[in-house]
């Protein structure tokens, strides 16, 4: 028997709504997307649905929905450019996950590894490598966010004796600067290292990078082992999600077959998120390739048009090559708290993501410019006193 709530408990449900729904629509400083409509999938919250055991396998349990999510992977599979026959990979519950699902295998693979990462790393990567007790060497970042190919260079020359295990960055939080992986391999091959092993953290940018002219040197074709995309980034998801592709061979040397649930534990949860599948598969089925590639489009643009508008008044902000994140400096902290912008050190960052209204845009860059703006006559003003 259930009650039902009180008048006080149906408020605050309601309030909390109501906030939910304010703070959403009001927001550029984080990389998720809000355009999307799953109404079509709600019947499916009816059932306990629970994706349990390894996606390519059968299982006992059948109140599950990994036929879809067999799609979603080789939907991704295929973008990515990962070998022929020999990818695997499950729908996450986010990038870290997909994140630790690379460095697990890896680790796998080379125990004696030692995983370079730059400083512009997402901040989940340090607890990842703690929980996996991994030796880790943190390597600089360029100015523009990427690894310094040359820093990474002479590190991995002094630990030769360790296989390296490159945790390369595929759109940084704060800049979304992209690793070169094609440049990382070129490294190992003019230091004769043939043991060694790379994942690409591209939890925005792999629904983005495989849209773009040139394509980013990124995915399997150009070196990488494993990528780990998020769901509720670009692509848009009401709960948090991801996809994790590997190769196909490196996981056979982990599996176990468990007699209980009828399958191979291969993934990192054991009950795993039934629903998230069905969202990565309705978007990617309603948007299709000619879709999502609109969407980079229009985020493009829009991350143009925003630095234009900083550009012309006069403030410092830039963008890399193809990126729809803008960086900026960071306004006062009542701006940076009103439109939830991350910010870092004196610098912060809108991402536009796609299908923001140019409405919401103005909004939001009528406010932090002369933000920014007051902030910048200030220090002058400060310099002109000392
Ligand atoms: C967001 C992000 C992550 C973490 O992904 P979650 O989906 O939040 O777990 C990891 N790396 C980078 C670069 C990110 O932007």
């Amino acid at each position: 028997m259930r009650k039902d709530l009180t008048t006080a408990e149906q408020h605050k449900l309601d309030n909390l709504f109501e906030d939910i729904k304010h703070h959403s629509e009001n927001f550029l400083g984080y990389p998720v997307s809000k355009d999307f409509n799953y109404d079509a999938l709600h019947r499916f919250l009816k059932y306990p649905l629970n994706n349990i055991g390894d996606p390519f396998m059968p299982s006992t349990w059948k109140v599950d929905t990994r036929e879809m999510e067999r799609e979603v992977i080789e939907f991704m599979a295929d973008l990515l450019n990962a070998p022929k026959n020999n990818w695997w990979g499950y729908v996450t519950n986010g990038g870290s996950e997909g994140n630790m699902y690379g460095l697990y295998l890896a680790r796998e693979l080379f125990p004696k590894g030692m995983v370079y990462f730059s400083q512009g790393t997402h901040y989940s990567v340090n607890k990842n490598l703690r929980i996996l007790n991994m030796q880790r060497v943190v390597i600089k970042s360029q100015h523009n966010g990427e690894i310094d190919y040359y820093d990474l260079k002479e590190t991995i020359a002094r630990n030769r004796h360790m296989p390296p295990i490159i945790f390369a960055n595929i759109g940084t939080t704060m800049t979304e600067a992209k690793d070169d992986i094609k440049k990382i391999k070129e490294i190992m091959e003019d230091l004769a290292i043939d043991e060694y092993y790379i994942h690409a953290d591209s939890a925005l940018s792999g629904m983005i990078a495989p849209f773009l002219k040139p394509k980013p040197n990124f995915d399997f074709a150009d070196g990488a082992d494993s990528i780990s995309i998020s769901g509720h980034k670009f692509l848009g998801s009401p709960i948090p999600s991801g996809v994790v592709i590997a190769k196909k061979n490196n996981i056979d040397r982990i599996s176990k077959s468990i007699a209980y649930i009828g399958s191979n534990d291969t993934t990192i949860p054991g009950s795993r998120n039934g629903f998230s599948p069905l969202v990565w598969w309705y978007a990617i089925k309603t948007l299709g390739k000619e879709g999502l590639q609109k969407r980079v489009d229009d985020s493009l643009k829009k991350a143009e048009y925003t630095l234009s508008r900083f550009i012309e008044s006069g403030i410092d902000a830039w963008r890399n090559t193809n990126s729809i994140t803008v960086v900026l400096p960071a306004p006062e902290q009542d701006v940076i708290e009103k439109w939830q912008l991350a910010t870092e050190k004196g610098t912060t960052h809108l991402i536009l993501m796609p299908n923001t209204p140019y409405e919401t845009i103005d909004r939001i860059l009528d406010d932090v410019i002369p933000s920014i703006k007051k902030k910048m006559q200030e220090n002058v003003e400060l310099e002109m006193v000392l």
